[in-house]
């Protein structure tokens, strides 16, 4: 059956092919509302593109839980056996939509998962750790990984200064720098939840808890040289490969594992267990398998499905809850400000990020609603009210959070080491990997003014002479 095209507004359409026109010459009659519908669509099909994260790749999937982790968390798609339909996004940070794919970056690794009782967002990076520890540098830290403002070019300087100037980004750097900070494709690296998260059970105790996503292609990555002919070929490497082993039915996945804190155990840690700049290490919080992930299905739509995509750490479940960690604050609030701002008040009734679980609230009105009234019943449209609306649940409480101390601009670097994790990494690496994260950084310093490069190496003095020394050389050569 030939279907009919039609207006918006559900009319008929008699000709695509031809405006409206007093003759053949013209001019176009005003009154060509279809010629105008077409052509203020076309100047609305753009919406603001993610301040970072911009450029994407994603997919949808299963999780599927094979271990016990119910003495920790009475969250429901974490017990043995259940199986949770969830949407992956992958992005770099830095690059604007059309940014080419394969650019030295750290990855975002964003995970929705549709549970029964709400969506559950993990937005995480393909690193475990990040830049900064204290939400305040956040802007300012964006700003020097985007454009300078009168150059309008991406700026080493800028980004080697705000480095240099902020040791606890030391680690994160250097992953960037090793061979990690260019993966193959978005199904060669792991994923990290990077904040530390809680999970309380149900007898209301809770844990301190870790989340790791390990990839099970194996780690592959690309130098610079094969990254940059890889650009040379085709900007959107990332997309063909993900898109196309999915199409061939070779569906991707990662062990998802945990490492777990007693909540009292987070005052013993010598490090500060809740700083986004530290990992946990293996050795006292050993991994613990929970299931894994598989992506194995394509979005037929781009736009609506990964670009509307709207992922926020503010998206828990009951059993799942959030920590101290400062950036993880931050990130409740303005992730969701951004989606906000970016899709629209209501920007999680869209189909991609619509939970798969009732819905029910006293949220009203407000531009593009088109789920109308959401409380299940005409005249709840407040609350309380005696018209059988949507009632609150004290039995999904979270345990209450004792906290203390004095509120005031505590500093954020003041006896904090910066410099024992990426030692430990650096003697993790074997001698051809650091010999490629002396070239990258190196690489990457080409133009700074030395009295940044030589701050910068005063740092890496700090956690290897041979770290500083490897950079110096490489610099040279
Ligand atoms: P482990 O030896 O137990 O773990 C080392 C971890 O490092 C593994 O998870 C490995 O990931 C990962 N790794 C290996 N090479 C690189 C690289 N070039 N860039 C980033 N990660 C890499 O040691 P610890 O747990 O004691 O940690 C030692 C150091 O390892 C940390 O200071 C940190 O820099 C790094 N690391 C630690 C992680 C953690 O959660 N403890 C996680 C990731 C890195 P894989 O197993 O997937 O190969």
């Amino acid at each position: 059956m030939t279907r009919r095209l039609t207006t918006t507004a559900g009319a008929p359409i008699a000709d695509n092919q031809n405006s409206l026109t007093a003759g053949p010459r013209g001019p176009v009659l005003m009154q060509d509302y279809q010629l105008m519908e077409k052509l203020a669509h076309q100047n609305r099909e753009r919406i603001p593109e993610r301040t970072v994260h911009a450029k994407g790749w994603g997919a949808y999937g299963t999780l599927r839980i094979t271990g016990d982790i119910s003495r920790y968390t009475r969250a429901k798609a974490l017990q043995p056996g259940a199986e949770t339909p969830m949407l992956a996004r992958f992005s770099t940070v830095a690059g604007e939509q059309g940014a080419a794919d394969h650019e030295r970056d750290v990855r975002g690794f964003a995970l929705k998962f549709y549970t029964e009782e709400g969506n559950w967002d993990m937005v995480g990076n393909n690193t475990p750790v990040f830049f900064i520890r204290d939400p305040m540098k956040f802007p300012d830290f964006i700003h020097t990984q985007k454009r300078h403002p009168r150059t309008n070019l991406r700026s080493p300087t800028a980004m080697w200064d705000f480095w240099s100037l902020s040791p606890e980004s030391i680690h994160q750097v250097m992953i960037l720098m090793s061979d990690r900070g260019l993966p193959r494709t978005p199904m060669h690296m792991n994923g990290y939840g990077s904040h530390t998260y809680s999970f309380w059970n149900e007898a209301g105790e809770r844990f301190w808890v870790k989340f790791h996503f390990k990839t099970m292609q194996g780690h592959a990555h690309y130098t610079n040289d094969e990254a940059a002919a890889i650009i040379g070929r085709t900007r959107e490497g990332y997309q063909e490969a993900l898109f196309d082993t999915i199409e061939r039915g070779e569906f991707p996945k990662w062990r998802f594992c945990v490492q777990i804190m007693p909540e009292m155990d987070a005052e013993k840690t010598p490090w500060n267990p809740f700083d986004l700049t530290k990992v946990w290490p293996h050795g006292d919080f050993p991994l613990i398998e929970v299931g894994e992930i598989e992506l194995n299905r394509n979005p037929d739509n781009y736009f609506a499905e990964i670009e509307q995509a709207a992922f926020s750490p503010s998206n828990v479940v009951p059993g799942i809850g959030f920590s101290p960690d400062k950036m993880l604050q931050a990130r409740i609030f303005s992730y969701a400000d951004a989606h906000r701002h970016r899709l629209g008040t209501h920007y999680e009734a869209l189909p991609v990020n619509r939970p798969r679980c009732p819905v029910h609230h006293y949220h009203k009105d407000g531009a593009m609603n088109f789920t109308g009234q959401q409380s299940g019943v005409i005249d709840a449209y407040y609350e309380p009210n005696s018209f059988g609306g949507p009632v609150e649940d004290p039995g999904v409480a979270e345990p209450p959070l004792r906290i203390s101390g004095d509120a005031a601009r505590h500093d954020h670097r003041e006896g904090n080491d910066d410099y024992s994790q990426p030692r430990a990494l650096h003697t993790l690496m074997d001698d051809g990997q650091r010999a490629r994260l002396y070239a990258n950084t190196a690489a990457a310093m080409q133009g700074v003014p030395q009295d940044i490069i030589d701050r910068m190496l005063a740092h890496y003095e700090k956690v290897s002479p041979d770290y500083a020394e490897g950079v110096r050389k490489a610099l040279k050569s």
